[in-house]
């Protein structure tokens, strides 16, 4: 069985444009798992870290193919607490799919996602969130390794850039993106973030969905 969160009463599975990172803008059919290890302060998905509704992997796999789409987003929650039922899922998929995974990075997928996923979007999450990454610097090396590996850092402005270059992660593979809840704050952060990516040489990562539409969940 796989846990997948619940928003107003179904399952959150729905099809989309990827809002962040270096997809920004496909269209992508998003399945958002229950649970997560980490408690950000400024989580915008906090309904995700109950208990979810428990689907068999096939059901969810029908489900997910229910839709003409064959790119898919996992998400969360943090999606590798269920690495077991995500192999199984993605038994059920199609080899041309492309699967990208959300993960905030604390734990190193199996070796069989691995191969079969083709984008990991790694989003370390820094001190300002409540948590931080520093204790899983080594799990982030790791994954640093992996074809596809991508690390998107949530930033408030330069007092957090210390926190990232520390990690001693690929400058190519950095993006930085604005800590935003809605619209308002998002457009008010862009430019400060986008000085940070000219400054350090990184790239922005926008945030589509915000931008388009607002605080919105499940889109
Ligand atoms: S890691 Fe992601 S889903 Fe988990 S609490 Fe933090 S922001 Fe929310």
């Amino acid at each position: 069985m796989i846990r997948v969160a619940q928003l107003e009463g179904e399952a959150e599975i729905f099809y989309s444009l990827q809002g962040e990172g270096v997809r920004t803008g496909e269209p992508a059919v998003f399945l958002r798992l229950a649970g997560c290890n980490m408690h950000c302060a400024w989580c915008d998905t906090k309904y995700s870290w109950g208990a979810g509704v428990e689907l068999t992997e096939e059901d969810a796999a029908h489900r997910l193919l229910a839709f003409a789409c064959r790119h898919f987003v996992i998400t969360g929650g943090e999606p590798l607490l269920q690495s077991d039922s995500l192999e199984k899922l993605f038994s059920y998929l199609p080899p041309e799919a492309v699967i990208e995974i959300e993960t905030n990075g604390t734990v190193l997928p199996p070796s069989s996602l691995v191969q079969r996923v083709n984008q990991w979007n790694v989003s370390p999450k820094l001190r300002h969130a409540g948590t931080g990454c520093a204790p899983y610097a080594e799990v982030l090396a790791s994954f640093a390794s992996l074809p596809g590996a991508w690390f998107k850092f949530v930033v408030r402005g330069e007092e957090d850039w210390g926190e990232v270059e520390a990690l001693g992660l690929p400058p190519e593979k950095l993006l930085l993106m604005p800590c935003a809840a809605d619209r308002e704050s998002y457009r008010r952060e862009l430019p400060i973030v986008s000085t940070m990516c000219l400054r350090h040489g990184v790239r922005l990562s926008p945030r589509l969905h915000i931008e388009l539409w607002d605080k919105r969940p499940g889109c």
